[in-house]
């Protein structure tokens, strides 16, 4: 139940298809999925594709795409406003029979010209209402005319109340005779929003703060039509590191972009979720328990900035709860990537063994599959300054001799560090820096996950080609 009204809880994602989906309006949908189970309520998407020119079939399916990635999927079957034009058009007539709507014949030149005049005075632009007091134009030479709700607010302020900012409060003068159908016969956003969110019987509408200067218009039309309003929540944006609106100058943000990196659907809900919100102090939630914990009250009413190594970190988190054989999957249905042409050499068997010798290691599957990768290869380069600041001389030397170590030796983890241990003993070397240099012969870098573990995988034949290739280059 919607505790405030008590009606069976609806929600709805309302998104339009003229462009991949925003990892903000993500969080939007999420949170409005989350606020449904919590209820045990309805979660809707509505297509709101009435902007022909922008949207697009192509978009619509990314949207979705994106949206069943991370589980979100509607309860009912989606609307799509584009095939309800007719319908918009019989409201518009209703309110101009009702005198709450008029025709406005003013052209777009002229509006224009009075936009530039307000801009020059530095003032806030408001359509001067000066086609309220006309009657229709000759019928015989019709000329086109937009709809117009007809504005009457009788305070300074027009009031409402907002589930997560409190009381908000915007000038009437912010508000003024704003457009319903548009001289084509398209509807605009507002209203179509409002006939739609009422047959559809939403209960609370949860959105972007973007909205925010909508929702007047939006609540007057629907006392005009004699509804009852839903509730309303905004919720503050996510912003860039520069405290602007997350853009994308400051990185990826459509969640497309994130698959493709290879963010897990549950890492990127969980961090989105967790950006604005909180429960405690929690930062990794199961479904179940976001959806035990998910209220309004949790979110913040300003601002969250958006960290990407946190969301690494959550990643992470989540990568190393999988099993190798689900990340190779992962490789293929996420990154598009296939290993077994990568690494053409190695059984199945072995590549999850590369995996999760680097799986603890990633913070996004793209990093996992390109260490896998390079490891199988040759390294392709070597970071010969951090080699030098490790050891300064007798490296070749110290290599040779474990390469004489390593003959007729078996390949076994436990055997292959007693007999590097007991190297280091008898010449007298720390064990890490052996590892290091043994490290950088067989991978090109200095750091990188156990040893031990890589030359077994590695095999002995590759592990001396190996040594012996990066002797030849000092
Ligand atoms: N189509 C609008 C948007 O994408 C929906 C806003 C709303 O939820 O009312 O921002």
């Amino acid at each position: 139940m919607n505790p405030q009204n008590n009606k069976p809880v609806r929600v709805r994602f309302a998104p339009s298809p003229t462009g991949n989906l925003h990892i903000g309006s993500l969080r939007t949908a999420l949170f409005n999925w989350l606020f449904a189970r919590h209820h045990n309520g309805t979660f809707l998407i509505r297509v709101e594709d009435t902007d022909v020119v922008r949207s697009t079939k192509e978009f619509e399916h990314s949207l979705m795409e994106s949206l069943a990635w991370t589980g979100i999927i509607s309860d009912e079957p989606l609307m799509y406003q584009a095939s309800r034009m007719d319908l918009y058009r019989q409201f518009a007539d209703q309110l101009l029979k009702e005198n709450k709507a008029y025709k406005c014949f003013c052209t777009e030149v002229e509006l224009q010209e009075k936009r530039e005049a307000t801009q020059e005075r530095q003032d806030t632009y408001q359509y001067d209402k000066r086609c309220r007091a006309l009657v229709d134009s000759d019928p015989s030479s019709p000329k086109p005319f937009v709809v117009r709700f007809k504005v009457v607010i009788e305070s300074e302020n027009f009031i409402f109340a907002d589930d997560i900012k409190g009381q908000v409060s915007i000038p009437a003068e912010q508000v003024d005779d704003f457009v319903l159908l548009r001289s084509d016969g398209t509807v605009t956003y507002n209203f179509a929003n409002v006939i739609d969110d009422n047959e559809m019987q939403i209960t609370q509408v949860i959105r972007g703060e973007e909205h925010l200067f909508n929702t007047p218009k939006q609540i007057l039309l629907y006392q005009a039509f004699g509804y009852q309003a839903p509730s309303y929540a905004h919720i503050p944006l996510i912003l860039g590191p520069s405290g602007q609106k997350l853009s994308k100058r400051d990185g990826a943000t459509s969640v497309v972009e994130y698959k493709k990196e290879g963010y897990l659907p549950q890492a990127l809900c969980n961090y989105l979720v967790r950006l604005g919100w909180s429960h405690g102090d929690l930062e990794i939630f199961t479904q179940q328990e976001m959806i035990e914990h998910f209220s309004l009250q949790g979110i913040n009413r300003s601002g969250a900035k958006f960290d990407i190594e946190k969301l690494k970190w959550v990643n992470s988190f989540y990568i190393k709860t999988l099993t190798p054989a689900a990340i190779i999957e992962l490789f293929a249905k996420d990154l598009e990537k296939n290993i077994a042409q990568d690494t053409p050499d190695l059984t199945d068997a072995q590549r999850q063994a590369w995996v999760a010798l680097y799986q603890d290691r990633s913070s996004t599957l793209k990093e996992l599959y390109d260490q896998v990768v390079k490891s199988y290869n040759l390294p392709a380069s070597y970071d010969w300054e951090n080699l030098r600041k490790l050891i300064e001389k007798d490296a070749v030397i110290i290599l040779q001799l474990l390469q004489q170590e390593f003959v007729n030796l078996e390949f076994e983890k436990h055997q292959l560090s007693e007999k590097v241990k007991a190297f280091c003993k008898l010449h007298n070397y720390k064990m890490s820096e052996i590892a290091q240099l043994l490290r950088f012969a067989l991978t090109g870098s200095i750091s990188g996950p156990s040893i031990f573990e890589m030359m077994v995988l590695l095999g002995s034949r590759e592990v001396q080609k190996r040594i012996s290739g990066v002797i030849a280059e000092f």
